[in-house]
C-alpha cells in the first residue's frame, strides 16, 4: 500500500494533471491512495475571496470566484471527452454555485469566521480531486474519489485543527480498503470533526493528511510530490547552488519543517516516525530523479541543510528578581501558557529571557501579563535562519565558521539544541537571505 500526494503546483493544469495520473498508474499494483492539493494558487484565492466577502468588497469576491470556476471548467474540459465530461461538467458546476452561495452569505453578514474560512477554502481540494478522479477514470484507471472529510476527524480548532489519530485510524480501516489494480482518489488539507463540520488541518496541510493516512493504513511508504527534486541543502528559489539531499533522518527533517523548509509541512513526520514508514520526497516534473528518502536511519553526520523562517517576534524581559531566584522562569513561562503563545527559541542570562514566538498576533494581553514580572521588550521583523544537520559539533572549528559566515549581521539570539540537530540563529528579516547565502557557501557547498 502506498500513499502519493501531490502539491498544487503539480495538478496546477491539465498537463501537470495528466503527469500525475501516469505516475499513479505506474504503481496501481500497489494499491495506490492519491492525496491532491487545490489546483495551483486556488487556496490563494478562495482565502482572498472570502476576505474581500468580509470586508464588503463583493465584485472583487465575485471576480475571484469566476476566476476559480473558470479555470476549473477550462481543466475539466480539457481532462474529459467521453463519457466522464458530462457528470464531470455538472460537479464542477454545483461545487462553483455552493462556493458562490457561501461567498455571498460572507458578503451579506459581512462575517466571516474561521469555521466559514474553512468551509470556503475546502472547495479548492474538493474540485482538484473531482476532476482528477474523472480523468483518471476516462484514462482506463479503476478510480474512485473518497471525501476525506469522511476518513479524517479532528478537534474543532478551524484553520488548524488537530486530527483525532485514533478516531481516523478507526474511519480509515472501515471505509478505505485499497487494492491493487484499483485507485483511490481523495483531499488532502481538508476534515471534520465529529459533528461533521468542515475543518482544515492548516496552510500547507496535505503533506500532514498524507502521513495521516499512511499510518492510519500502515503504508509501506508515503511518496509527497512537488515542484522540486526533493529537500535540498537549502530552498533553490533563494540559494543557487542548493543541491539534494538523497537521505535524512526522521528528525532532521521535522527541524527542517518546522523551521520553514516549506517542502513538507512541520506536521508530516510524526505520524511516519510512529509507524516506521518511510516518507519520500519527488519531483513530479521529474519523476525519474531520486528525490530525498526520510526514515528513522541517520546517513552519517554534519551540516544538512539551511531554513529560515520569517514573522519572528523576539519578546524580552529583563529582571533583577532572577538573581539567585528560583521559580522566575515558572511564572514567566505560565504567563505564555495562559496566553497560548507557543514559543520556539529561549536564550536566558542572569537578568533577563529572550524567547522567539510566531507572527505578533495577541501580543498585547501577553505583553501586559509579562511587566508583571519585569521589563518587556517586543521586537517584531525577526526572522530565525537554522542550521540542521548530525553532531554538528563534530566538526572542528563549527562555531567558529558559523559566527565568520553570520557576520556582519546582527545577531539577536542563538540556541544550540541539546541533540545537536539544530543551531539557530535570529536575525533581522532583511538580514535573512545573505545569511542564508554565506551559511550555504561556507558549510554547504561542494
Ligand atoms: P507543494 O505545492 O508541492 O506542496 P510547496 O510550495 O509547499 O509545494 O513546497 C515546495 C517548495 O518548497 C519548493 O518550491 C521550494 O521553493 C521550497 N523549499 C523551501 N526549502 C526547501 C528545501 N530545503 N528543499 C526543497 N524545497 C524547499
Ligand atoms: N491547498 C492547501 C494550501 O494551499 C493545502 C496544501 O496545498 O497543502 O495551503
Ligand atoms: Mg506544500
Amino acid at each position: 500500500m502506498k500513499v502519493l500526494k501531490f502539491g498544487g503546483s503539480s495538478v496546477r493544469d491539465p498537463q501537470m494533471i495528466l503527469r500525475v495520473i501516469d505516475i499513479a498508474r505506474a504503481c496501481l499494483g500497489e494499491a495506490p491512495i492519491l492525496v491532491s492539493s487545490a489546483m495551483g494558487k486556488t487556496t490563494d484565492m478562495l482565502e482572498a475571496a472570502a476576505a474581500s466577502a468580509e470586508a464588503g468588497e463583493r465584485s472583487r469576491a465575485e471576480q475571484l470566484i469566476d476566476r476559480i470556476e473558470s479555470d476549473h471548467v477550462h481543466a475539466a474540459k480539457a481532462l474529459s471527452t467521453g463519457s466522464e465530461r458530462e457528470p464531470l461538467m455538472t460537479a464542477v458546476a454545483t461545487l462553483s454555485a455552493e462556493l458562490r452561495s457561501l461567498i455571498h452569505g460572507i458578503t451579506l453578514i459581512r462575517e466571516c469566521s474561521p469555521r466559514s474560512m474553512d468551509a470556503v477554502l475546502s472547495f479548492g481540494e474538493r474540485l482538484s480531486t473531482t476532476i482528477i478522479a474523472a480523468a483518471a477514470r476516462e484514462r482506463g484507471l479503476n478510480a474512485t474519489l473518497v471525501d476525506a472529510r469522511t476518513l479524517i476527524r479532528t478537534d474543532a480548532s478551524f484553520t488548524a485543527a488537530s486530527p483525532d489519530l485514533e478516531a481516523t485510524t478507526a474511519l480509515v480501516s472501515d471505509r478505505l480498503d485499497p487494492q491493487p489494480g484499483s485507485l483511490i482518489v481523495t483531499q488532502g488539507f481538508i476534515a471534520s470533526t465529529t459533528e461533521g463540520v468542515t475543518t482544515t488541518l492548516g496552510r500547507g496541510g496535505s503533506d500532514f493528511t498524507a502521513t495521516i493516512l499512511g499510518a492510519a493504513l500502515g503504508a509501506d511508504v508515503v511518496e509527497i510530490w512537488t515542484d522540486v527534486d526533493g529537500i535540498m541543502t537549502a530552498d533553490p528559489r533563494v540559494i543557487d547552488g542548493a543541491r539534494t539531499i538523497p537521505a535524512i533522518s526522521y528528525d532532521e527533517a521535522a527541524e527542517l519543517a518546522y523551521f520553514g523548509a516549506k517542502v513538507v509541512h512541520p506536521y508530516t513526520i510524526l505520524p511516519a516516525v510512529q509507524r516506521e514508514i518511510p516518507v519520500w520526497v519527488k519531483n513530479t516534473s521529474s519523476p525519474e530523479s531520486p528525490g530525498t528518502r526520510i526514515t528513522g536511519q541517520a546517513d552519517g553526520t554534519g551540516i544538512r541543510a539551511v531554513a529560515s523562517k520569517s514573522g519572528i517576534t523576539l519578546v524580552t524581559v529583563r529582571s533583577s528578581r532572577m538573581l539567585n531566584a528560583y521559580g522566575f522562569l515558572r511564572a514567566l513561562f505560565a504567563v505564555f501558557d495562559r496566553h497560548k503563545v507557543s514559543v520556539d527559541l529561549v536564550a536566558t542570562s542572569e537578568v533577563s529571557v529572550s524567547m522567539t514566538v510566531d507572527g505578533d498576533t495577541g501580543l498585547g494581553l501577553l505583553e501586559h501579563d509579562l511587566q508583571e514580572l519585569g521589563q518587556v521588550e517586543i521586537e517584531r521583523g525577526k526572522s530565525i535562519v537554522c542550521l540542521v544537520g548530525r553532531d554538528l559539533f563534530e566538526r572542528s572549528g563549527f562555531v567558529a565558521e558559523v559566527f565568520a559566515a553570520v557576520d556582519p549581521a546582527h545577531v539577536r539570539l542563538i540556541s544550540l539544541g541539546a541533540s545537536e540537530i539544530n543551531l539557530s540563529l535570529v536575525v533581522d528579516e532583511g538580514e535573512t537571505e545573505g545569511v542564508l547565502r554565506r551559511l550555504h557557501e561556507k558549510l554547504l557547498a561542494p
